[in-house]
């Protein structure tokens, strides 16, 4: 039994992990069960998937790989000093699209007491992401593999919301963390590629009719950049998915040399 995975039932367990049929796991061997005799096996990486069939991964490793490079480096960490004051002790945290678990593990280091779970659709971001600070799932944002109000605090950093679904996990006096890119997000990637800006307002406006805001925030900073930290962004933004390899590295063989990260950061009540 290898401690990452014996660790991962312990967070598994800890934090009564569900089946989609609604019943509660136990473990056993290496795999959590349930009553009606669904079974989720162990990864001995230290991670369970939850999802009954693979999805096709547009994100892949390569993309997880630069985008921890960049958390790394803390070009993102504007997004960090939003969230700890926001976080009681002894939380229980709940990381929706945790990709590499870069904010949910600094976290966990931060605020004593806290506890909590990241969850992504790409199995190459939760092999990443796969240590012993928290419990670490393949799993789909719109069926989530815990039980009725147990998270103190949900975050949603640049990735999907479910809000029916944040209800249901969400303690009644819980809230929602979301963090959406800003209109200057990446400008330097959009200028080069001649894309126009693209605020993500529908989505302020979906929360804003789904939950009480509490608080609302905007984070803008232009970094001096090296060309390896281009080329980490060209990786990195879903913005250049639509791109082939061959014009990814047309793109990175034009640095800019500076590069801007544009953040809204909203509280709320659901
Ligand atoms: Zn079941």
């Amino acid at each position: 039994m290898s401690k990452k995975l014996d660790q991962a039932f312990q967070n598994a367990l800890n934090l009564g992990c569900q089946c989609k049929c609604g019943q509660q796991f136990v473990r056993e061997g290496n795999s959590l069960l349930c009553p009606n005799g669904h079974r989720i096996d162990g990864n001995k990486k230290g991670y369970f998937n939850f999802l009954s069939k693979p999805v096709s991964d547009a994100y892949t490793a390569r993309l997880f790989e630069a985008r921890s490079h960049i958390l790394n480096q803390g070009f993102f960490d504007g997004i960090l000093a939003f969230l700890l004051p926001e976080i009681r002790e002894d939380a229980k945290i709940l990381d929706c699209g945790t990709g590499d678990g870069y904010f949910l593990r600094s976290i966990l280091s931060q605020i004593p007491g806290s506890s909590g779970a990241g969850i992504d659709l790409s199995r190459y971001a939760i092999e990443q992401a796969a240590d012993l600070s928290a419990l670490w799932c393949v799993a789909d944002l719109r069926s989530l593999p815990f039980p009725d109000h147990l998270f103190d605090v949900i975050l949603d950093i640049l990735s999907p919301a479910d809000y029916r679904e944040f209800r249901r996990v969400l303690a009644p006096s819980g809230k929602l963390i979301k963090v959406i890119p800003g209109r200057e997000h990446l400008r330097e990637i959009r200028e080069a590629r001649k894309l126009s800006p693209v605020h993500e307002s529908l989505s302020e406006e979906h929360l804003a009719k789904e939950a009480r805001i509490l608080r609302r925030e905007e984070r803008l900073k232009t970094f001096s950049i090296n060309e390896t930290e281009w080329q980490n962004f060209i990786s990195m933004t879903p913005l250049n998915q639509d791109l082939t390899e061959d014009e990814q590295r047309e793109l990175a063989m034009h640095p800019s040399p500076t590069i801007t990260v544009h953040f809204v950061l909203i509280t709320a009540a659901l």
